[in-house]
């Protein structure tokens, strides 16, 4: 794939590079060519599209943000989100289970030494998939209100507790697993590990049968008694989990915010053809002043929801710190994403109801978008934290 320049946040520029421009060809490209034909068959079965993502992995998406060093893509967030929003147009759970792995190597990305990266990242590379595990049964928004507990026994780490709707558990060769080392020090008493999946005391439930995203995995994954070595520990001390979720986040939420907006493009082109095809009343029903409006609605709020992923992304490139332009992103493209869709299929009418047409399946896929990476209403209260720090 090409090197991608970034562009810089001095005076606004809309458009991309050439390289940027190839970049994403290649993944909507791809989407079209691999990922859409054979959406419906892994929504309808819940298989993990394995072969999509086999093919995915010989064209370096599994291991976009993998600096070159370490033998990967070295794509910024700018260059993902780019990617995750072409990916996520043809099928967002195929490009979840695609592009999970970029999240889950973001923690030993931003937070290993030099040999740890070499190990897990080089594994990644060679093809082995990564899961990243923050959410317990009893705490996914109240982070610091997790349970999995990492005592420190002699030269390793035990480790006990489970972790809650984590995507591809059951592909993962090892996790990055956050836990409590200091039960009274609050935020500053999470740690982040990478666990092997191997490892005895680990086990994994069988995927979870989902309303969306089917082909993506989601399971739940428990520790028991696993002994996890020191040199596991990311950080380079205890207490650094906290501050190394954010920092994922301030990556992970605008590039889950450009899924939602491939999402919604999606539903916008279904409803643009078919509004086009249609005739009620002896016109096409884009002549409909309320269906007319509705499209128009989808589309300006699919280029707004795309600028603000974008500028979270280049923020965080440029200036390490976005948090609450990646919370207006992941917001913002999520409930448009939801309204888009809704709206898709009530351009479609009933046949917008009927598995046979694409737009329920965007419509069931695109909700975990307001779940996952942080609720809708979690990035309102991150963007009124930080309204009323500044
Ligand atoms: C398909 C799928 C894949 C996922 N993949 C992963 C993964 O790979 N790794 C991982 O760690 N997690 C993953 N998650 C978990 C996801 O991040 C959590 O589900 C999410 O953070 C919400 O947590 P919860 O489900 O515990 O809901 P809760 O936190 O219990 O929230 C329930 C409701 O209350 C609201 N709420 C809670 N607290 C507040 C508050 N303070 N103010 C306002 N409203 C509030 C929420 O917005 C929500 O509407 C995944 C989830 C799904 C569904």
């Amino acid at each position: 794939m090409a090197e991608v320049s970034t562009p810089t946040l001095e005076g606004v520029s809309f458009t991309l590079t050439e390289e940027q421009k190839m970049l994403q060809q290649t993944a909507r490209d791809f989407a079209r060519r691999e990922i859409a034909p054979v959406a419906e068959h892994y929504d309808r079965s819940g298989e993990f599209p394995w072969d999509v993502v086999k093919k995915g992995q010989e064209l370096g998406l599994t291991i976009l943000n993998i600096p070159e060093e370490y033998g990967g893509i070295g794509a910024n967030t700018l260059e993902e989100c780019i990617v995750s929003e072409e990916l996520a147009w043809g099928c967002s759970g195929i490009s979840t289970a695609m592009t999970i792995n970029n999240l889950s190597a973001l923690p030993v990305i931003l937070g290993a030494n030099d040999e740890q990266r070499k190990l897990w990242l080089g594994r990644m590379v060679d093809g082995e998939f990564g899961a990243y595990a923050v959410t317990e049964p009893g705490a996914g928004s109240d982070v610091i209100g997790m349970r999995t507990r990492a005592e420190k026994k002699g030269d390793k780490w035990i480790l006990n507790g489970s972790k809650m709707f984590i995507s591809n558990a059951n592909v993962a060769g090892f996790f990055t697993v956050f836990a409590v080392t200091d039960p009274e020090a609050g935020h500053r008493g999470l740690s982040c590990f990478v666990v092997e999946a191997s490892a005895p005391g680990v086990s994994v439930s069988k995927h979870f049968d989902k309303l969306g995203q089917r082909a993506a995995d989601t399971a739940e994954v428990t520790f028991e008694d696993v002994e996890v070595p020191e040199a596991n520990l990311l950080g380079g001390k205890p207490g650094k989990g906290f501050y190394l979720a954010m920092q994922v986040f301030d990556r992970s939420r605008p590039m889950v915010a450009a899924g939602a907006v491939g999402v919604a493009q999606r539903a916008l082109d279904e409803s643009i053809k078919y509004a086009k095809e249609r005739t009620t009343f002896g016109t096409p029903i884009y002549n409909h002043q309320a269906v007319g409006h509705m499209i128009a609605d989808m589309a300006m709020n699919v280029e707004a929801a795309r600028l603000l992923v974008w500028r979270s992304a280049v923020m965080v490139d440029e200036l390490g710190a976005n948090t609450k332009f990646a919370s207006f992103a992941k917001a913002f493209a999520a409930d448009t994403a939801m309204k888009t869709t809704v709206d898709a299929v009530q351009v479609f009418g009933g046949y917008g109801f009927m598995k046979e047409y694409p737009v329920e399946k965007l419509m069931r896929d695109v909700k975990v978008f307001q779940i996952y990476e942080g609720t809708s209403q979690i990035q309102r209260n991150v963007i009124v934290r930080e309204l009323f720090r500044e």
